[in-house]
């Protein structure tokens, strides 16, 4: 004998279609109704339905990047053309958004150059490495001369350089100054520092 959540799934299983054009259906037949309820619901409670609203946007982002990335995946050619088109339609605003973009993704893409050179190098372990976090975890401190280092512009050193075996993975990271991480280098001739 099966149980009754067993019993419910497959009710559901085999009835699946039908209960979803049911509520198509449904749906369709108290659409008036329903927009004015949700009109209502907005002049009453905005807050209320912001919030309603920036959840459900959070909740379902992961399916809608991943629906997105299939669709470039299966047309990557007219996803391409689509791209190009609408840069060249506004060079200028396509421009500008793209130095914004780089500007927000800073420490991304230089993590991401990171991650490229330690595989070519062939590091030991290569890992995503938050950058930001590693500059707090050592307080804002270059390891190499124990001063203050900037936020906006420091290198990750690698303490067991990576052709030596080294990981490229935070426990082996360290906040320096782009000067520092150079000399460091310049001392150790054929020692691999930094990025
Ligand atoms: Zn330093």
């Amino acid at each position: 004998m099966k149980d009754a959540k067993t019993q419910g799934r497959e009710w559901y299983v085999a009835n699946r279609e039908r209960k979803l054009a049911y509520q198509r259906a449904y749906r369709a037949r108290n659409l008036a109704a329903r927009i004015e309820y949700d009109r209502g619901r907005w002049r009453d409670d905005r807050e209320a339905m912001r919030k309603r609203d920036r959840e459900r946007h959070a909740r379902t982002k992961e399916r809608r990047n991943a629906l997105r990335r299939a669709a470039r995946v299966a047309d990557l050619d007219g996803w391409r053309a689509k791209k190009r088109a609408a840069y060249w339609s506004d060079v200028d605003a396509s421009r500008e958004a793209s130095r914004r973009s780089r500007k927000r993704n800073h420490q991304k893409i230089i993590g991401r150059n990171a991650i490229r050179r330690a595989r070519e190098k062939g590091a030991s372990v290569v890992e995503r490495v938050d950058r930001l976090a590693i500059f707090e975890r050592d307080g804002g401190v270059c390891h190499i001369c124990r001063l203050p280092a900037d936020p906006a512009k420091f290198h990750l050193d690698h303490r067991l350089p990576l052709v030596r075996g080294g990981a490229h993975a935070a426990f082996n990271l360290f906040v320096a100054h782009p000067r520092c991480n150079i000399v460091k280098k310049d001392r150790l001739p054929r020692v691999e520092v930094g990025h």
